[in-house]
């Protein structure tokens, strides 16, 4: 037996290695970043904040600061606090760990977010996906079947959903937060809010069991890692427990501070974000060949159509143009076909049109048929 039988548990030993795709050179549309960058004189305040920040001293771990600037400049309704995750994964290890009772079990809409499948593995609890619609909405009954079957200690509702794009019915969200009553807690991942403009904030006050979670990843701040999550103290205080004491850095901190006295500048960035998704949203429904789903987020997600060549000759094709967007069609038999697009620039985004609409030319007016197996895009487990 090698030390890494020995030693590493069976089901790590058979995960797939992180895969993430060298993006050096090319147009990056795969990982719902925002394409825009601080001005200049911005850039220098801020320099200038992390350079005072003393880097010799480990975080007060309390960071009682920070959270009181996100929860005044981001919308947690006033009596709720927010506990702090080294990016919003962190939070989902976290709230995995305080809950892996024996038998405890995690579920969610599939095709979903991979790290709440991911996460509760890791940490021992049975994860139980429930396949959404075809049309990608919520499966009701479905989703109620399995809650009382179930009774499921966490239960996820991105919202809006990655990586199908669109808002999930509220009515049928209150439904799920009622039947899981008081039996388990609901995550809402509000990850993508900035672009939705729809938020279960102000229900937190009505149901003991909800928890909202945020990050600032994809309003523009991805590379500090930093999300937050909302609830009653009681939960939050528990988790609190389980959450490593340093775990949000100093610069991260005073990078996070500096940004929330400047949220003018982020939501100027998210509108124009939403307003160039209507427009892609548009053009792409125009591109012969293709399928395109609603979205209220800030990446599109399509289907490359029948009778047109499958999704990743489509997806190979873009790569060979230097163009990066997310092969979806493995995660889920759902998603078969099916490319997510993030939404950039008003120059990317035409750039990924003109590129798109080629590749699918290309694709309709190749000689062979697709061989099974390859131009197959790579094989990813990350988080984005
Ligand atoms: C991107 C994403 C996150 C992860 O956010 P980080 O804060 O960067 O870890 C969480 N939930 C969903 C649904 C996401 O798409």
């Amino acid at each position: 037996m090698s030390l890494i039988d020995t030693i590493i548990r069976p089901d790590v030993r058979a995960l797939a290695a992180y895969h993430v795709p060298d993006a050096t050179g090319f147009l990056k549309l795969d990982a719902m970043e925002n394409p825009y960058t601080l001005p200049m004189p911005l850039r220098q305040a801020l320099g200038q904040r992390l350079a005072d920040v003393a880097m010799n001293r480990y975080p007060v771990p309390s960071y009682a600061a920070l959270k009181a600037a996100i929860c005044e400049r981001l919308g947690v309704p006033a009596g709720f606090d927010v506990v702090l995750g080294n990016g919003s994964d962190e939070l989902i290890a976290i709230v995995s760990i305080a809950c892996a009772r024996a038998g405890a079990k995690v579920l969610a809409p599939v095709p979903g977010f991979v790290m709440y499948a991911m996460s509760a593995q890791l940490a021992g609890l049975e994860f139980i996906g429930v396949p959404l619609a075809p049309d990608f909405t919520l499966d009701l009954p479905a989703m109620l079947a399995a809650i009382a079957l179930h009774r499921p200690a966490i239960t996820y509702l991105a919202y809006p959903n990655n990586p199908t794009g669109a808002l999930f019915d509220a009515d049928a969200m209150c439904a799920i937060i009622e039947a899981v009553g008081e039996t388990g807690v609901v995550i809402v991942d509000e990850a993508y809010q900035p672009f939705a403009q729809a938020s279960f904030m102000p229900r937190l006050a009505q149901c003991d069991n909800l928890l909202v979670m945020r990050t600032v990843s994809k309003m523009g701040l991805a590379g500090i890692r930093l999300g937050y999550m909302a609830g009653s103290a009681a939960l939050l205080q528990e988790f609190d427990k389980v959450r490593p004491p340093y775990n949000i850095n100093v610069l991260t901190q005073a990078a996070a501070q500096f940004m929330l006295e400047h949220t003018d500048l982020l939501d100027a960035q998210a509108a124009l974000l939403r307003a160039e998704r209507s427009r892609m949203l548009a053009a792409l429904a125009a591109l012969p060949g293709l399928e395109v789903f609603p979205s209220d987020a800030n990446f599109i997600l399509v289907r490359v159509a029948a009778g047109a060549r499958d999704a990743n000759d489509v997806f190979a094709n873009l790569l060979e143009r230097k163009i990066l967007v997310k092969n979806v069609g493995k995660m889920h038999a759902l998603l078969q076909n099916c490319l997510r697009i993030t939404v950039s620039t008003p120059e990317e985004n035409t750039l990924l049109l003109d590129g798109l609409g080629a590749a699918l030319g290309a694709s309709l007016n190749a000689a062979p048929a697709a061989i099974p197996g390859l131009h197959q895009g790579p094989a990813q487990v990350m988080p984005t």
